[in-house]
């Protein structure tokens, strides 16, 4: 089959590309044509720029014909390079990890405000429920330089992933990887726990985008039948392993924030704040507090 780049200019070829990604309605068209065009030339947007007139080689043209193609097929940018950028840190990604989102930042943000707020006299400790890359755990301990964290998962290609993420963001000294369902293997006492846990009711998830229900992992996604059933196994388990004073931060799914509030309440933890909103403006993080006897 001809190649439709070969003999285009890198101009000519992004234009093309992203009038191809525009007819297949993908939202952000352009922005995606621009990352994949350079992630097929190794060239970032200066890179594009400068050489904006340079026709493509053979190879090059090939290499962005497999990349339109997968985009076109449903699969995310991010899967397509491999890596992700979260909290400013990137990311490499596998097949068993969830694609971190922007959203979960707000559950970094809120932990750290909650840290902040607190006098700790020894070097705290951090446990991340369901870690998948590492992104949350990571992106604390690069916040808080003498903290130490450990991520559990059942998945261990997740485990292997966010172990080598801690390698490469100079982390590694400071993270342990422990497979397990949510914590049951950790002892604790921990000041932070976090987690975004799996939380789409099952029937929920065939509704969801090609980019989600096709290449994200089901087992990072699946919540049970109502959502809620990581939520009812993890938050029993977190607040027995908080120090007095330490905190519970999970993300929410829409709408979930009521009951989540429930189940910390029910399992002996104090709510003493409203949720974070994410910039949509949705309740997307949600703490408590294990109040010291
Ligand atoms: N923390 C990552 C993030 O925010 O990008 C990944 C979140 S993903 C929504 C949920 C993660 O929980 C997945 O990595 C999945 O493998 C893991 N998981 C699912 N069931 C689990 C269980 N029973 N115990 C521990 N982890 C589990
Ligand atoms: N935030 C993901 C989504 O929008 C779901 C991840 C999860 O279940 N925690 O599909």
């Amino acid at each position: 089959m001809s190649n439709p780049f070969s003999g285009q200019s890198i101009e000519s070829a992004r234009r093309a590309l992203a009038a191809q990604l525009k007819s297949a309605q993908l939202d952000e068209a352009e922005l995606d044509a621009r990352i994949l065009i350079g992630a097929a030339l190794g060239l970032d947007l200066t890179g594009l720029v400068v050489q904006a007139a340079r026709p493509l080689t053979t190879a090059e043209a090939s290499r962005l014909s497999q990349h339109a193609q997968r985009r076109l097929a449903g699969e995310p940018v991010a899967r397509i390079l491999g890596t992700r950028e979260f909290w400013g840190l990137p990311f490499r990604l596998s097949e068993a990890t969830l694609v971190p989102r922007p959203d979960t930042e707000t559950v970094v943000e809120l932990a750290l405000e909650i840290f902040r707020e607190r006098q700790i006299s020894h070097p705290p400790h951090i446990a991340d429920i369901g870690t998948g890359s590492g992104a949350i755990l990571l992106a604390l301990l690069h916040e808080i330089p003498d903290a130490f964290g450990v991520g559990t998962d059942v998945s261990l290609t997740a485990l292997n992933t966010a172990r080598d993420n801690a390698t490469t963001l100079g982390l590694a000294g400071r993270a342990g990887f422990v497979a397990c369902s949510y914590a049951s293997a950790l002892r604790g006492p921990f000041d932070l726990i976090v987690s975004n846990p799996p939380y789409i009711p099952s029937a929920e998830i065939p509704t969801l985008s090609i980019e989600v229900r096709k290449h994200d992992p089901r087992l990072a996604l699946d919540g049970g039948n109502d959502g809620y059933d990581a939520y009812r196994a993890l938050i029993p388990q977190a607040s027995e392993r908080l120090a007095p004073g330490g905190a519970l931060i999970v993300e929410a799914g829409q709408g979930q924030a009521r009951n989540i509030e429930t189940l910390m309440a029910a399992a002996g933890l104090t709510m003493d704040r409203p949720p974070k909103a994410d910039l949509a403006g949705i309740p997307r993080a949600i703490s408590a507090r294990k109040m010291p006897p």
